[in-house]
């Protein structure tokens, strides 16, 4: 939820609670499949509603009262309210339900826990995902380089390119993109007086050979990645 939620929030159930009236109680609820329902086994009558109405304007919460009250089909405005608001409930941090692990050769989900327990300590709380497919380039703008992997860090979010999906191109080579981006949350970057950002610093790039096999993937990296991505240049993780 949004951090201003609240405010939406105490305005929308105290609209919402003045058009049902002292028979219903309005609880809001996260729930994005059932958006709104009535129990009225209860006294008073329970309304269990989504917090994507705190968005919603006055007329679409009178609309819903009067659903809500009288029951029936829910009305028009109400309905392309949803439409138009479910993705107001999509998790931005911790949810983890959308983020696409499972790859049609690698599941990304052992493989960072993996290299995880292997390389760094605490709990793993980064979350990772397969990225998306990039959508076909016209010709001329083609992409000379692929980025293996990228680390955010206001997301605490880890992508790999769907590229590395791909049963030639070793599970340890995953791995170690894998290990890369995490490294990139553990090493932060350096700002040089010139006021550049730099992410592979001696630290990191120290840190980045400790990983097993590191020689031998780099060779493999230089002589294979054509054959397994079939792509143009390719650069090193971002
Ligand atoms: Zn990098």
């Amino acid at each position: 939820m949004e951090p201003q939620g609240d405010l939406f929030e105490s305005f929308t159930l105290r609209q919402l609670q003045d058009h049902l009236g002292a028979d219903f109680e309005v609880i809001l609820t996260n729930n994005r499949g059932t958006v709104v329902s009535v129990d009225r086994n209860r006294t008073p009558a329970r309304a269990r509603v989504s917090r994507i109405f705190n968005f919603a304007d006055s007329e679409t919460i009178r609309q819903l009262g009067l659903f809500i009250s009288g029951g029936g089909r829910l009305p028009a405005v109400v309905k392309s309210f949803i439409h138009e608001r479910a993705p107001a409930l999509t998790p931005r941090r911790g949810g983890g339900a959308c983020l696409r692990t499972k790859g049609a050769v690698y599941d990304l989900g052992p493989i960072a826990a993996k290299v995880w327990r292997r390389y760094f300590s605490g709990p793993l709380k980064t979350r990772i995902m397969w990225g998306k497919h990039p959508n076909p380039r016209p010709k001329r703008a083609r992409r000379r380089s692929i980025r293996y992997g990228t680390y955010d860090r206001d997301r605490d979010l880890v992508t790999i390119h769907p590229a590395l999906d791909c049963a030639r191109v070793p599970v340890e080579f995953v791995e170690y993109v894998v290990y890369h981006e995490m490294l990139h949350k553990i090493v932060p970057p350096k700002v040089s007086a010139d006021g550049a950002v730099r992410f592979h610093t001696r630290e990191f790039k120290a840190l980045e050979r400790l990983f097993e096999g590191y020689d031998m993937l780099m060779k493999w990296q230089q002589e294979n990645i054509w054959k397994s991505l079939a792509s143009a240049p390719v650069r090193k993780s971002g």
